[in-house]
């Protein structure tokens, strides 16, 4: 595994770990040496103060003598004995008159203590003033002693910082920084629908990280939980809302054929027929073909309900729509329930003389229905008058849409005028139509 060094980028709290305990060691080291020195210090001045007190009772006393009785050997020997204790650098013996009688050593201007016992002895019973001593004492060893101590301080003590705080940043680069970037990526990209959980190393015992990837394991298995009971919800609702769907779909056909179809006859109702009529109507208009409409009227029909009652007039109904409905079966003819007893037939891409051939079929089917009719005026069995209209609309002639059911109206009217069970049926290319009729 590639050990990658903790740098600011990577891991801040680390970085921020090793400035704090740079500081705080830094400021303590400080503090600590400071301290030290100044004791170390203080215990090298005492030592100086001692060794002056060491002069004062050793010496003060027979040096005083040898000078008074100018006993220079003795005097000489002193001095150089006082000059052998540590840190004096320089004795000198001063007259009352202040010159000097003897001086050994180096007399050092910096760095010093310098000290001066007056010399004092008994002539004759009298206290005499013989001059006096003065010593110096250099602080140069005290001061070097002193700096190689904080030297020796500053670099042990840096080298343990750099060691101890490598030792912390690495502990918790593997113990808090690794771990935190894992439960980072974990949680980034968190996939409900897979079952794969936060995996930390496990270490001895649990700490607060592993803490936190626990909590970060229920979360996710709390949100999948509720993740799984949404999809399952959602499978639920899409087959209910596919259900319905189809029940909507089948209620719709329902509801279409309601709405364009007759609900006795099964046949398209009169509404239809106008919706389509319309659409005939303009395929006519735009390609200058035929549009033919015939009305199909059952003859005394009202006596025919009187005689055998309205459920046999209503089975009657039935039987003549399915009649003509069979007898115009092309893909686009058009066979509707008109009104009460009343159906109409719309073609389209038919010439005049297949026109007037389905209009008579349609009559004559009817007629061998051959369903009794004792009541009628005209036949033994129920029969049916047509008026028909066969036209081709052109840039003479482009008439008003409604003009052709008035038209066939008006021919139907003259069927029924000219005796029943006949058809009256024109042709119409101009204004003036040309009619004919016919009866079987
Ligand atoms: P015409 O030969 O002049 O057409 O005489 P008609 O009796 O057929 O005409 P009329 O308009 O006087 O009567 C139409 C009759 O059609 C009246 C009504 O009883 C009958 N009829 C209309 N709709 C229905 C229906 O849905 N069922 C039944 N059984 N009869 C109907
Ligand atoms: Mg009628
Ligand atoms: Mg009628």
């Amino acid at each position: 595994m590639m050990l990658r060094i903790p740098s600011k980028k990577s891991s801040p709290l680390a970085y921020k770990l090793l400035i704090y305990i740079l500081l705080s060691s830094s400021v303590i080291t400080l503090a600590i040496t400071s301290y030290q020195l100044y004791s170390d210090y203080q215990n090298d001045i005492g030592l100086i103060t001692q060794r002056f007190w060491q002069i004062k009772v050793s010496y003060l006393d027979s040096l005083s003598r040898s000078v008074w009785n100018f006993n220079e050997e003795q005097y000489e020997m002193q001095l150089k004995g006082i000059l052998s204790l540590d840190d004096v650098v320089y004795v000198a013996l001063v007259t009352p008159k202040n010159k000097i009688l003897a001086a050994k050593g180096e007399p050092e201007v910096e760095y010093i203590i310098k000290k001066t016992f007056p010399l004092k002895t008994e002539d004759f019973g009298k206290t005499v003033d013989a001059g006096r001593l003065v010593v110096v004492a250099s602080l140069k060893r005290i001061y070097y002693s002193l700096f190689r101590k904080v030297f020796v301080i500053l670099i042990s003590q840096g080298i343990k910082t750099f060691i101890v705080s490598t030792i912390i940043i690495l502990l918790f680069y593997f113990l808090v920084t690794k771990r935190l970037w894992t439960i980072s990526g974990f949680a980034k990209s968190i996939d409900l629908t897979n079952d794969e959980y936060l995996k930390l190393n496990k270490g001895a015992g649990k700490d607060e990280i592993d803490l936190v990837a626990g909590a970060i394991n229920r979360m996710k298995k709390e949100l999948k939980g509720n993740y799984d009971k949404i999809k399952q919800m959602n499978l639920q609702l899409e087959s209910k809302v596919a259900e319905r769907t189809i029940e909507l779909e089948s209620a719709n056909i329902k509801l279409e054929k309601l709405a364009t179809h007759d609900s006795l006859t099964g046949i398209y109702n009169r509404r239809k027929l106008d919706d389509l009529y319309g659409k005939y109507w303009q395929h006519a208009c735009r390609n200058e073909s035929a549009l033919a409409l015939g009305m199909i009227d059952i003859d005394y029909f009202k006596h025919y309900n009187d005689t055998y009652g309205h459920g046999m007039g209503d089975t009657a109904l039935k039987k003549i729509a399915a009649t003509i409905k069979e007898s115009a079966k092309r893909p686009f003819d058009v066979a509707a329930r008109y009104g009460g007893e009343e159906f109409m037939i719309m073609l389209i891409q038919v010439d005049y003389s297949g026109f007037k051939h389905i209009l008579e079929r349609i009559r004559k089917n009817v007629e061998l229905l051959a369903i009794e009719h004792k009541s009628s005026d005209v036949s033994d069995v129920v029969t049916v008058s047509i008026g028909g209209i066969f036209i081709v609309p052109g840039d003479d002639h482009v008439p008003e849409k409604n003009e052709y059911f008035r038209l066939v109206d008006n021919y139907l009217y003259e069927a029924k005028k000219g005796g029943r069970n006949r058809i009256v049926c024109a042709k119409s290319l101009s204004r003036r139509p040309v009619t004919s009729v016919y009866s079987g």
